[in-house]
């Protein structure tokens, strides 16, 4: 990476949303982005950020942000990188519309995940996916970050697969309210209940994950055989998705074997110092009742996964239960980290 001349200008689309008011969260003192543009539907264009949003964060709304005029997502924005928190009926044609128009589009939607030439990028675990990008023939580029819940999946995954090979994973989520994004389930729906459907989450899981930790060969990606079967359950949560997951391997292991690779386990991320990368990638918690999403979600910035209960399984090899943040570490800050390893390899050469 080239000495930065002061920080690099960046907008968020969909800023209203809960994703989008997380990056807003996150960037506000960020050492090299920079937010320049808000932008949002037409619903909220023309109006200063703050009459806009329903800002839901704990933390204030900087000044300087609220007081931006909401843009329409259109190749009119003058930063050259894009944070897409748009939903997913309309980032699609958006974010395509913009990179075909030279904009870096680092989106968290789930419409472009698997175009054949766009990575489905978590730093840790796939960052050769990133090649992809240099087949596209988008004048700009788009990177895609996973599902909320695909991605606490895949890191507990990773060294596991590395190490042992995987044969089978059993995966079962408690998701949090914030992924539903903003007004989200009806609080008559939830409160004193657990909803054991969320649509097209399920799916999300079972193909995510083959993509991420397939192999690049000669510029395509060819997915991860495996077997993976998901059931998604909303929970009365407000941030962080629990998952209880079972696993088969290809070559045996002990339960030391395991924890000890996932406390060892580090990646690019950690070793170029990305400013948002967790030191850890993840924790294994030795106490029988953790993790839980109170206690545990904001572990390292929100940006680690914390493990726990690992033990064997009378059906598969072992169980064992994994948390994340879902829109930090499955959305924002993952689409952050993204952009983050990006820049630090260069690949937004073309607006330094
Ligand atoms: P959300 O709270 O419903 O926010 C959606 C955003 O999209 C709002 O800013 C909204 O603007 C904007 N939008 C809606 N229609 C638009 C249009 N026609 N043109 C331009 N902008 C439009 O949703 P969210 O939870 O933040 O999720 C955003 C995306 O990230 C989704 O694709 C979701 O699947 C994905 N995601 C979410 C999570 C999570 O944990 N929440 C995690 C990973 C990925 P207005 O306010 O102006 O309507």
């Amino acid at each position: 990476m080239k000495k930065l001349k002061g920080k690099i200008p960046v907008a968020i689309l969909g800023a209203t949303g809960s994703v989008g008011q997380k990056f807003i969260e996150l960037l506000s003192n960020h050492p090299w982005f920079e937010i320049k543009e808000v932008a949002a539907s037409e619903r909220s264009a023309g109006k200063k950020y703050k009459d806009a949003v329903n800002w839901i964060l704990t933390s204030p709304l900087p000044e300087k942000i609220g007081n931006l005029t909401v843009k329409e997502c259109d190749t009119n924005l003058n930063s050259k990188i894009a944070f897409s928190g748009l939903d997913a009926g309309v980032a699609g044609e958006i974010e395509s519309n913009l990179a075909k128009a030279g904009y870096y589009v680092i989106s968290n939607s789930r419409n472009h995940r698997f175009d054949k030439d766009v990575p489905l990028l978590i730093p840790e675990v796939n960052p050769d996916h990133l090649e992809l990008v240099k087949t596209q023939s988008y004048k700009g580029a788009i990177v895609t970050n996973p599902n909320c819940s695909t991605i606490g999946l895949v890191l507990a995954l990773k060294p596991l697969q590395d190490k042992f090979g995987l044969e089978a994973v059993n995966v079962v989520t408690m998701q949090a309210l914030s992924g539903a994004g903003y007004p989200g389930v009806s609080s008559l729906d939830i409160v004193d209940n657990v909803i054991p459907f969320i649509g097209g989450e399920e799916k999300k899981m079972e193909t995510e994950p083959l993509k991420i930790l397939g192999s690049l060969k000669n510029g395509k990606v060819k997915n991860l055989i495996l077997k993976i079967s998901a059931q998604c359950n909303r929970v009365a949560v407000l941030d962080g998705h629990l998952e209880t997951v079972q696993i088969k391997l290809k070559k045996k292991a002990s339960i030391d074997n395991i924890i000890k690779e996932w406390k060892s386990f580090t990646s690019i991320a950690q070793k170029l110092k990305l400013p948002l990368a967790p030191l850890h990638p993840i924790y294994y918690l030795e106490q029988e009742k953790y993790p839980q999403p109170k206690l545990h979600r904001n572990l390292d910035k929100g940006m680690a996964v914390s493990i726990g209960r690992l033990r064997e399984c009378s059906l598969f090899d072992y169980k064992f239960v994994v948390l994340s943040h879902n829109t930090v570490r499955g959305a924002a800050g993952g689409a952050i980290l993204n952009a983050e390893l990006m820049l630090k390899l260069n690949y937004f050469n073309s607006i330094k």
